[in-house]
Parts: structure tokens; sequence; C-alpha cells
């Protein structure tokens, strides 16, 4: 995620702090908005009830409040009387919330509201504002239903990786970032290298080394960009492209600033450059893309198992990683996508209540557990939780990476086999 506005409030310079400050204020956003959704996830109406409100940036306040008082009136065919009066109290609720705004929050507004009391006489109907978007909301959506519409928002916690993207040809450069599946463009550049005919009176000699100097210039311009706009990302790998050999050159030179030119995985001939052409690049990247994630998983796994056999600062275990993730000692949380244990809460009936972590699988063999205080069998009084999302979400706040591992390498599977569960520690605990 960009921590600044590329598209125009460009702050080129932002210092270090300010850069890693603002970093953090995203990722204290994004747990904010994870809590939210996680909060939200669990309601459920008694009936098609919990009114979920999405507003992009730009859209103008007092017409929402008029569609949502249209709404109002076509709720008034809500057969149920009591589920009309929920529906319109909710929409009551959301435009007098925002009758406080003259205008829309620069990256739009989310609202929710509905009856989440459980006692059906007893309707409470609680409001939901989110405002804090870190990204411009771009889905416009009013929904009633069951249960709260959370998949716009859900997309914006997901974490991808970030590839920068570079075309270029002797006359024009587009600078691009790659993150899940979308393209963005960072910047355009025009070249002023004149074209490869040599125009009257010159010689040929002459004529090229005047297009070799206005190249050179043209690839510095490219690099100094990128480097202002490439190097506040934490880029997972950079590919080059573009017709013609000149992209060659970025590639080999020294224009890019070494951490971004280390991270280069290749080179690829593409038809266009602009917007089109870093489209392009993409499609024609797959294989790069694929090897990079598969290296990189390669690279995280062997630096736990060489640190593990070097006895360095490493743990593993369910145990071990809930200790050191307690102690905040944990620098990096290693996780397998095969990870699935669950957390329980289980009651018995002499008072006692325990929470416990077990592999599904055994959770599901046999549900009741003995207790420890009376001999007698504990039950689950919750629904059970995925213990892997309890991790993560411990990991973030403690301010620690997460790093997922696949099933599908090597390295991946042996990962799987000793647990499925480390972590990299910031020091060495006892
Ligand atoms: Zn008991």
């Amino acid at each position: 995620m960009a921590n600044v506005d590329e598209s125009g409030a460009q702050k080129p310079n932002m210092t270090k702090a300010e850069a890693t400050e603002a970093k953090v204020g995203d990722e204290k956003n994004k747990y904010k908005l994870k809590k939210l959704i996680d909060e939200l996830g669990k309601m459920r109406g008694r009936h098609t009830e919990l009114v979920s409100v999405y507003i992009p940036a730009g859209y103008s306040i007092t017409d929402v409040i008029g569609q949502l008082k249209d709404e109002q009136g076509t709720s008034s065919n809500i057969k149920s009387k009591a589920t009309r009066k929920n529906v319109t109290d909710a929409l009551e609720k959301i435009i007098q919330y925002l009758k406080k705004y003259d205008r829309t929050p620069p990256n739009g507004l989310v609202i929710f509201a509905g009856n989440i009391s459980e006692d059906e006489g007893k309707p409470k109907i609680e409001l939901f504002p989110y405002t804090d978007l870190v990204e411009p909301i771009k889905t416009k959506l009013y929904w009633c239903d069951q249960t709260f519409v959370l998949e716009p928002l859900k997309a914006m916690v997901v974490e991808h990786d970030v590839y920068a993207l570079i075309v270029m040809d002797a006359r024009e450069a587009s600078i691009g970032l790659l993150s899940g599946k979308s393209i963005k463009t960072l910047k355009n550049l025009d070249s002023t290298v004149p074209s490869k005919t040599v125009k009257g009176g010159m010689s040929q000699g002459r004529y090229d080394r005047l297009r070799e100097d206005a190249i050179n210039e043209f690839l510095n311009e490219i690099g100094d960009t990128a480097n202002e706009l490439l190097l506040k990302h934490e880029l997972k790998g950079l590919i080059i492209g573009g017709p013609g050999p000149v992209k060659e050159k970025l590639a080999k030179g020294k224009y890019l600033n070494y951490m971004i030119a280390n991270k280069l995985l290749g080179v690829k001939d593409t038809g266009y450059t602009g917007e089109f052409g870093l489209r392009e690049l993409v499609e024609r990247s797959e294989d790069l893309l694929v090897d990079s994630m598969v290296a990189r998983e390669r690279a995280i796994v062997t630096k736990f198992l060489t640190a593990l056999e070097k006895n360095g600062n490493v743990t593993y275990g369910i145990n071990e990683v809930k200790q050191a993730l307690d102690s905040g000692a944990v620098d990096t949380l290693l996780i397998s996508e095969g990870f699935d244990w669950v957390r329980v809460k289980l009651n018995c009936q002499c008072g006692n209540e325990e929470t416990k972590d077990m592999k599904r699988s055994v959770f599901h063999a046999k549900k009741e557990q003995k207790c420890d205080k009376c001999g007698g069998w504990m039950k689950p009084c919750e629904e059970e939780m995925n213990l892997m999302d309890a991790l993560i979400e411990k990991a973030e706040k403690m301010g620690a990476k997460v790093e997922m591992i696949s099933t599908e390498t090597p390295e991946g599977g042996q990962f799987k086999e000793l647990g499925g569960v480390a972590a990299m520690l910031r020091y060495k605990i006892g």
C-alpha cells in the first residue's frame, strides 16, 4: 500500500522517519479495519434488516441522503411490522449521521446499521460508520440483508506483494506498480531523443553521438524518477520491459539505485510502452512472478532452517511460538498454509472454563475434553475459531511481520512437517 498519494500530492522530500511513521499509521489503520470487519462479520440479523452503505469519494452526500430517504419509502412494503420498523430506523440513523458531513471524506465513507439485539422484543439499532479508509472506496452500494456486506473492505486489508514495473524505449517510459492484480501507473516520461535518421548537414558519426548522449540523459532521468518513486515501497521484485534494445541499458547500467536494481527479476520484450505496455509486461511476466514467489519462500524457509541448525534466534512449535508472541520477541511469524488448528472455548458444569488450542482433526474427533477440576466433561461453549487467524492478529498487534508458507514447494512441505508454525526472533528467549 502506498503511504503517500502518488497522483499529485507527492512528498518527494519525505524523510525516512516520516515515511516510517506514515507506514505505521497505515498499519494501525489496517488493524482497526480488520477488527471492525471481524466484529461486523459476526453479526446476524433476525431478518433481512442489516443495512450496508458504501459511498465512494466524490459522491454528493445530499444525493445519497435523498436515495436513502427513497429506500425508507420503499421499505414500507416490508410485510413484517418489526422488520419494517428496524430497517426504517436503521436508515434514519444513517441519514442523521450523514447530515454531519457537508462533503464525502477523501477516500469515501462506509456505514453499517441494523438491529443487532438478541432479544426479538427489544430491538437495538446500532450504527457503525467507518471513515478512516486508507484507500479510496470504489464500490457504490446500498444493501439490506441478514449480514453486512464486507467484501469490499476485506479486499482492502489483504496484503499483496508489490512489484515495480518499468516499460521504456528511446521515446518514452512508464513506471508503475503491480500489487495483487492491480497495476498502477506512477509516472509517464517523454524523452527528447531524436529519431534514428540523420537530418540535414550533420555527419552520421556526430549525429549518433548526440543521440547516444540524449539516450543516456533519458536513462538518468528514468533512474532518478524510479528511485524517488520506488524506494519507499517494499518491493518483492522489479521487471523491465519495452520494445527495442534501450531497456537493456537500464537493466545493466547504473541508473537505478542498487536496492531497486538488486530486485530485478527479468527483462521482457513488449510491443508497447505506456500504460498499455505496463499491462502487457505483466501478462508476459507470469513465469517471473511465479518463480519469484517460489524463490522467496525457499529463501525464508532456508533462512529459518539454517538458523535452527545453528541454534540461532528462532523457535518453532505452537507453544513456543505463542510464548514468543506473548513476550513480544517475534520479528517474523512463519505460518504454513497447511496449519489447521482451532482455538476452542470450553466450560464445565462445575464452573471451570478453559480455552484450548488443538488440531482441527483432533477437535472434530472428540469435542468433549476432561475437566481438570472435577474430572467431568467440558463442552465447547462458543464456535471454535481458526487459530491461524488468532496468531496472525496477535503478531500484527505486536508489530511482527507475517510470512505465509505454501505447502507446494519441498521447503514448504518440510516446514509443514515441523508443525507449520515458527518464528524468527528479535532476541533470544530462555
Ligand atoms: Zn469440571
